[in-house]
């Protein structure tokens, strides 16, 4: 069994473990293999954060279970709510790191977006998760745990629709664990969330991304940010070693379902990569790919001089893709208030959070 799956104190953490791992394990313990899989409908599906409460097992062995196995990853630290209805949570973890989660509620579903790392080692220039670094990844039960915990806070569980891998941390640089819980998110004995509802944003590790597309099937975002390698390595370092061409090879590889898109996210940010010149090269960059582009106003944060491009320039540069029948949407990120826009998230360990 990989350390991933184990807790710090060695205890088994069962939200880490696939189908198979979880039958092994309960034959492990003398139970027939099907008890792993009813473990795994009242932790996935019904929520349960105790052995306690799953009593469709015998009394003795609930009790059995509850010392050996960690049902539990993080702990709520605090639940912010921004005036836009944007809530972050503030997990920490157990060795004390905090992460943050981010509900983002739309027209009729809720949307999350979680973390797949305490911080980042990418070092994108505009981001403040990036600035401080990488701690360490996060493990699948740490990762799969934001999403059972934050559901289980919900009226209406069943709202909560959307995954997007796009808070702290590259995903692709936690491959393993990361694919882990994409498995325990959208299979039918783990949460079973429809796989064209999760998607995983990438500063663009090309050659994660080939695996990850032989792998599994959720939907690919992509950090773009620059048309020209020169701007794209300023912002994005992670650009000297996989840069433009190599990057959008990739994505014309990339295996993609019937009717898809890779989503190109592209931060506006003023003076840098927002004159009409950078829109028409990326109109022309995206020629013969089945792509959207997300355009994000950038959210400033200490540490960085940078300013969000007018909203006039904006609309022009929207105006570039979608006159060439490019489908762009301007995001205006959610809440701001309370820090938890893109590229905001990780300040809790500085706001005395303890
Ligand atoms: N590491 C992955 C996923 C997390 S970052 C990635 O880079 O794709 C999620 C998104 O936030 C990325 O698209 C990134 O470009 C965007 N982002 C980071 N800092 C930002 C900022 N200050 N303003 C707006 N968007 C930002
Ligand atoms: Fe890391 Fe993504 Fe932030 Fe870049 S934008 S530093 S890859 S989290």
């Amino acid at each position: 069994m990989k350390t991933d799956s184990l807790t710090s104190n060695s205890s088994i953490g069962l939200k880490g473990l696939d189908l198979a791992e979880t039958e092994a394990w309960a034959q492990s313990q003398g139970l027939p293999a099907y008890r792993g899989r009813q473990i795994r409908r009242w932790i996935f599906t019904k929520g349960a954060h105790s052995f306690e409460q799953m009593t469709d097992l015998p009394k003795t062995l609930r009790q059995t279970l509850a010392k050996s196995v960690t049902l539990n990853h993080l702990e709520t630290v605090d639940i912010l709510k921004s005036r836009d209805g944007t809530k972050k949570f503030i997990f920490r973890l157990h060795d004390g790191l905090l992460i943050e989660s981010v509900l983002i509620p739309e027209r009729d579903h809720l949307t999350l977006c979680i973390s797949s790392q305490v911080g980042c080692a990418i070092g994108c220039r505009f981001c403040l998760t990036g600035a401080r670094g990488l701690k360490r990844n996060l493990s699948t039960a740490e990762i799969v745990d934001q999403v059972v915990q934050v559901r289980s806070t919900l009226p209406e569980p069943e709202h909560l629709k959307n995954i997007v891998l796009m808070g702290m941390g590259e995903p692709l640089a936690n491959y393993h664990n990361v694919i882990k819980a994409l498995g325990n998110l959208t299979r039918e004995d783990g949460m079973n969330f429809s796989n064209r509802r999760v998607t995983l944003s990438t500063s663009g590790l090309v050659p994660e991304m080939e695996k990850l597309g032989q792998d599994i099937t959720v939907n690919l975002a992509v950090s773009l940010n620059a048309t020209d390698d020169k701007t794209r390595s300023f912002l994005m370092p992670i650009n000297d070693r996989y840069p433009i061409a190599a990057l959008i090879q990739a994505c014309k590889a990339f295996p993609l379902p019937n009717r898809r898109m890779i989503t190109f996210e592209y931060i506006l940010i003023k003076g840098i990569n927002d004159s009409l010149e950078d829109a028409q090269r990326l109109v022309k960059l995206l020629k013969g790919l089945r792509a959207k582009v997300n355009l994000i106003p950038f959210n400033p944060h200490p540490g960085v001089d940078f300013r969000p491009s007018p909203m006039e320039r904006i609309l022009q540069f929207q105006e570039v893709l979608t006159g060439d029948y490019l489908t762009a949407i301007i995001r205006k990120s959610k809440g701001p208030d309370i820090m938890a826009a893109c590229g905001q998230l990780g300040g809790s360990s500085n706001r005395g959070i303890q």
